[in-house]
């Protein structure tokens, strides 16, 4: 995943945009993409961009002015991504999100769902956020937090963010001679925010700050994290080539961090009874297939955390269901190619995908959704159709 800045893309002159050096960014993205890896763009600079247009004067701007100046930007800069990208044979997808998109749930769910979808399908994502309906209390703001939290939806590996400063400095490197470069951050300490402020770069609303506030959310999803300068042509080959930029390194990968994340769930929203070959296929590292489960207990939504209990009623595993438990009652026992036959929709083919399952240790007893008489296997069988 790479952000791209305000101060990058817009000619803080002439309030246009560096079109020649977007190209060299895009042919960079495009190699990445030749490469077979999947690639995410969050970009800036639709306020910057639409401000010029709608003629504002320099100096602060009024919520509604910048989101006035951010429905007139978002288009140019979209139309710009759709002409250079469709240049090398890549579709672009446009995804504006909002602050309530990666805190709520459901949404952050359906959001996720829709990247997944995407990328599946080889098209680019260029994000920004959604500026001209997000109002200010609920609105992210800068876009290094947001980029963050897409690298975690996406359960990205790398995020790059491109600045105007080549990486953190323990104070502000224009200021003080005694600023020192820092190649690598193991872990976002009090001691690095504290550096942040004082290192402050940037003239969009960025700056050092939220970079590290980015870094924090990046790094605890598994996702590797970097400051880099994007001031030349050619950003992403020249970090390959070795270009100086700040890492911050991740304590886990994306996957094991969504695991724990899964398996830290306090409390699951219900549960799923398997049968001795779905339990064989679980430890085996498979996928929870429909035809394996014997009931469902309680209710969940599809999306929702359940646990996922073996013949003998002890809680196995947790997942993340793909189907609520009335779908998923619907289907038990049937192959997965039935699913849409029996619900009328195309799902998943998999009830709990494995990359969303997680085996638990020995030492994990059972919490809730202890079986009870009432919710033993053999009375779960009723609610099949
Ligand atoms: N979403 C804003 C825009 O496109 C930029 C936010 C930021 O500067 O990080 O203009």
């Amino acid at each position: 995943m790479v952000k791209v800045g305000s101060a990058l893309l817009v000619d803080a002159r002439t309030g246009r945009l560096n079109r020649s050096w977007l190209k060299t960014l895009v042919d960079d993205l495009l190699r990445l993409h030749r490469r077979g890896q999947q690639v995410i763009l969050v970009s800036s600079g639709a306020i910057a961009l639409g401000r010029r247009h709608l003629g504002l004067a320099p100096g602060a701007l009024r919520l509604e002015e910048s989101q006035a100046a951010a429905a007139v930007g978002q288009i140019r800069l979209a139309h710009a991504y759709k002409e250079l990208l469709e240049a090398g044979d890549v579709t672009v997808a446009q995804v504006l999100l909002t602050l309530e998109d990666s805190e709520q749930r459901t949404r952050y769910l359906n959001a996720r769902a829709t990247l997944e979808a995407l990328l599946a399908l080889k098209a680019i994502p260029v994000i920004n956020e959604n500026d001209t309906v997000a109002t200010a209390e609920i609105r992210y703001g800068d876009n290094d937090r947001l980029a963050a939290r897409v690298a975690q939806m996406a359960s990205a590996d790398c995020l790059v963010l491109l600045s105007d400063i080549d990486g953190l400095y323990t104070a502000d490197p224009h200021r003080d001679p005694r600023a020192q470069f820092i190649e690598r951050v193991m872990r976002v300490t009090p001691e690095i925010e504290a550096m942040a402020g004082r290192a402050n770069s940037e003239v969009g609303s960025g700056g050092m700050v939220t970079k590290i506030a980015a870094a924090r959310i990046a790094v605890n999803a598994g996702c590797h994290m970097c400051i880099a300068s994007g001031h030349q042509r050619h950003p992403l080959r020249r970090l390959e080539s070795g270009a100086r930029c700040t890492w911050f390194m991740p304590a886990s990968t994306p996957l094991a961090a969504r695991k724990q994340w899964i398996a830290g769930t306090l409390r699951p929203a219900g549960a799923i009874n398997i049968d001795a070959g779905a339990l064989r296929a679980l430890h085996g590292g498979k996928s929870l297939l429909a035809a394996g489960v014997t009931g469902t207990l309680g209710r969940f939504e599809s999306g929702e955390t359940v646990s996922v209990l073996a013949p003998d009623g002890v809680e196995v595993a947790r997942g993340i269901a793909a189907y609520s438990d009335s779908d998923a009652s619907r289907i038990m026992g049937r192959r997965s190619s039935e699913i849409e036959a029996i619900l009328g929709f195309r799902g998943r083919e998999e009830l709990i995908h494995r990359d969303d399952l997680v085996i638990l240790q020995h030492d994990h007893r059972p919490q809730e959704h202890r079986p009870t008489a009432h919710a033993a296997p053999g009375s779960v069988t009723e609610m099949k159709p």
